[in-house]
């Protein structure tokens, strides 16, 4: 990794400038603050994924995502709209907690610190968030209402507690949730994750998985955010078929009842897959020949973790439950029954007909164990063969009749789960209930809230994975609130992911005592305008937040069904060599460095210079030269500044094209082609004798949101006393942003004869063209001896004659 190169500095001196103006923007702090319930403007809420507030502090990543709103937030405070840019931080979570375990430092304690190290990080990068509005997730005040969303949950029935397998990982001594294993390993750690049973807290999202599908048709999201999202719900509309077991056909709990989304292809069932952990092979297990090995199998697979499982290039096990044959319900064939663990429990019903025939993976497994493949479909003609009483039926018409004539059911599934919503683990918000050994689970009255984190000696968790709080018994014994007999506090706390699924609601009305927020200010700022972040975070941080706020909105506690209309998505910034930046390979940037070499204007523009703004970037220090003496060049041209005289006309033509092509680059987030049209304008000027107030002033007003220092440094040598984000920001005047000429191209039947340059104007007045166009010699030569039927006229583009 290079160091950036120290330039040389002539006259703009960013480290006098920038600290200056950060200054002013301190002791002016109403220049970025939203007004609430400001009726007179209109509202624009815009949002950045909150910082987890690592040691590290900030990283180029969070300055491309922030510079990149910051610029629109700009912008549109100048065009008048009451703009909220808040800004926060998402406190809760393991690198903190960790950092306990190693120092014994209270988590609290390094928070804060920092907090204060991103605050002083922020303010340098010269971010308008509005300071006002500033929230922690770790703070009482505000998991107050974190604990107080969770009772509501409670209340309806949507928190629950059940014995689950989870994923447990040995090294960090914590359950994890699904998305939290990669390739079988824990994120955190990379240790290899084993399962464990345990009771857990688990929050009901499933209940809600066909609105999150659903409503993404009436939201602004990126289609690869609503893709990722549907997949992971993975909602599929199949059929419900029994399979009876020979012997037993009469017996309800002995049947075999799969999920298939194929149902045309029945009469191709040659065996049916069991997942190994399905109950039913438990109740089948005096029927089963060959239990020792089924049961060996089952133990297996328990310590497999799902995506392992399910990979399509893995090799297919199993066993086959000797002397258990299933029915095949049209057919009345014996099939045989197996247990595979390529067939998960959690999806679907457990339990899967095997078509090897038309599905690769029954096809794969059918190969290594000998089993029979039929092909029942005409894929040419998608019509049933060898089908019974359906062959020569369309595959669509056939899955209903199919379905019905076996005593199927229609159904959807989703491959979306429960979320576990339990950690043991200290660094968290105390799930805020007691169990009593009379009353069961006790939630603990709202007026009780919050209840608040005790200090404990040591973070770490216990042995028997229970977290450090199960340790402090004065804490965990307690009374009952409606028993007031002996109870214990559950010693649980909340993944990371419940502070950040609500905190945007937060920011509408972040001092509130009495309530999460305000009803009215809840109705004036919602929903959230414009939300960017990144993609890591669509199936969890994104589809959570959707969840939660569902629910508030069933509860009717806030006034919209989806929390952000609009969704967009930066791509991450690679280390020069195109590698993930990483602090162990020593190839991340601090922001704080380049600051002090180049300036925070040179780093926002470089990061919005550096690419298109939704694709992954490579970091390259080489790159901030340019921008830099870009800076340096607009600096000097505050020399050309004059009260009077005027511009040339190439010069104003192009200001009000650069303004008309900023404006809609901005509100596109095509900020690197907004970037190079400043360029190609602050080079038009330098050819200008002099650059009048009112231009220059545009021109301030367009630089500002990129590099506001600069822009108020200019500001200020002008003479304006008031800060450059107060300048109106410039509209594109139309007569000067048309191109003046146009070309119309003059046919006979259809096929040019001619070109007419001519003013815009004129090329769309008819009477004009067609005038013109029957004065060209050529055109006349072609319509020698005809005769004009019709003339076609395409306003600015054609004029037609057809002739015969
Ligand atoms: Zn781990
Ligand atoms: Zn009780």
């Amino acid at each position: 990794m290079k160091k950036p190169k120290p330039v040389p500095v002539p006259q703009y001196d960013h480290l006098k400038i920038e600290p200056k103006w950060q200054k002013f923007w301190n002791k002016n702090p109403k220049l970025s603050r939203a007004i609430d319930n400001d009726a007179k403007r209109e509202k624009l809420y815009m949002l950045v994924e909150f910082p987890f507030p690592s040691g590290a502090g900030l990283h180029a990543g969070h300055v491309r995502s922030y510079t990149a709103l910051d610029i629109i937030a700009r912008k549109n405070r100048m065009m008048g709209k009451n703009v909220m840019y808040p800004i926060g931080w998402d406190a809760f979570g393991l690198p903190t907690e960790n950092y306990a375990i190693k120092t014994g430092v209270h988590p609290s304690i390094s928070t804060k610190k920092n907090t204060d190290n991103f605050t002083r990080q922020l303010k340098a990068m010269g971010f308008s968030f509005d300071w006002s509005r500033i929230v922690d997730t770790t703070d009482p005040n505000y998991y107050k209402w974190t604990q107080w969303i969770f009772l509501q949950f409670l209340k309806e029935g949507l928190a629950y507690r059940d014995k689950i397998s989870i994923n447990w990982c040995p090294k960090d001594k914590i359950g994890l949730a699904n998305e939290e294993v990669v390739a079988g390993c824990c994120e955190r750690c990379g240790t290899k994750v084993e399962k464990r049973e345990k009771e857990q807290w688990m929050l009901a999202i499933t209940k809600y998985a066909d609105r999150l599908d659903r409503d993404l048709d009436n939201v602004d999201y990126p289609e690869r955010v609503k893709i990722q999202q549907r997949n992971w719900i993975g909602k599929s509309e199949g059929a419900e078929i029994d399979f009876a077991i020979d012997g037993f056909e009469n017996d309800f709990a002995k049947k075999i009842t799969v999920f298939t989304t194929r149902a045309d292809t029945l009469f191709g069932v040659t065996y049916i897959v069991l997942a190994p952990e399905l109950k039913l092979v438990e109740i089948l297990r005096q029927n089963i020949k060959n239990w020792d090995a089924v049961d060996a199998y089952r133990k297996k697979a328990e310590g497999v973790d799902d995506t392992e499982r399910t990979a399509t290039d893995k090799e297919k096990t199993g066993v086959a439950l000797e002397g258990v044959f299933a029915i095949h319900p049209a057919t009345k064939e014996k099939i045989p029954v197996w247990i595979a663990d390529y067939v998960l429990g959690t999806y679907g019903t457990g339990a899967v007909m095997a078509v090897p025939g038309h599905d690769d993976r029954d096809e794969s497994f059918a190969k290594k164990f000998n089993l029979p493949i039929l092909t029942v479909i005409d894929k040419e003609k998608n019509i049933l063969v060898e089908s019974g009483k359906f062959t020569g039926t369309h595959i669509d018409v056939a899955k209903q009749l199919i379905v019905k004539g076996v005593n199927g059911r229609i159904v959807t599934k989703y491959k979306l789960r429960d979320w576990v919503f339990s950690r043991q683990r200290y660094w968290g918000e105390p799930i805020p209930v007691v169990h009593c050994a009379k009353c069961g689970i006790v939630p603990l009255p709202e007026s009780k809230l919050p209840l608040v984190l005790p200090k404990v000696k040591k973070y770490e968790p216990t042995d028997n994975g229970e977290s450090p709080l199960a340790a402090i018994s004065s804490w965990v014994n307690t009374k009952c609130p409606t028993c007031k007999g002996p109870a214990k506090r559950e010693t649980d706390t909340m993944p990371n992911w419940a502070g950040s699924s609500w905190y945007y609601l937060r920011y509408m009305d972040p001092n509130n005592k009495k309530a999460f927020a305000d009803p009215k200010k809840l109705a004036y700022w919602s929903p959230v305008d414009w939300y960017n972040g990144g993609m890591e975070h669509t199936t969890l941080h994104l589809l959570y937040s959707r969840f939660w706020h569902k629910f508030l909105f069933d509860q009717r506690l806030v006034p919209t069904n989806e929390p952000y209309a609009k969704r967009t998505s930066h791509g991450l910034i690679m280390a020069d060599d195109g590698t993930k930046m990483s602090k162990s390979k020593g190839n991340v940037i601090n922001p704080d460095d380049i600051i002090k070499t180049y300036g925070a204007d040179t780093l926002r523009l470089f990061e919005m210079f550096i690419g298109p703004f939704d694709q992954a970037v490579a970091w390259n220090s080489d790159g901030l030269i340019g921008p830099r003496r870009f800076i340096e060049r607009v600096f000097k041209l505050t020399a050309k500044y004059s009260k009077t005289g005027e511009i040339s006309k190439e010069a104003s033509g192009l200001l009000h094209k650069t303004i008309q092509k900023v404006s809609d680059d901005i509100e596109a987030l095509n900020m690197n082609t907004a970037v190079s049209s400043l360029m190609i304008l602050s080079n038009q000027l330098e050819k200008e004798s002099i650059i009048p107030s009112t231009e220059f002033k545009m021109f301030l007003a367009l630089l500002a949101p990129f590099t506001p220092h600069l822009a108020e440094e200019m500001n200020a040598i002008i003479g304006n006393k008031k800060s450059v984000t107060l300048l109106p920001w410039p509209k594109a005047d139309p007569a000067l942003i048309a191109d003046d000429m146009a070309t119309v191209t003059i046919q006979v039947n259809g096929k040019p004869r001619g070109h007419l340059s001519v003013s815009i104007e004129d090329s769309k007045d008819e009477k004009k063209m067609v005038d013109m166009a029957s004065n060209i010699d050529k055109v006349r030569a072609h319509l020698t001896g005809l005769t004009i039927k019709k003339t076609i006229f395409v306003p600015g583009k054609i004029v037609n004659f057809v002739a015969n």
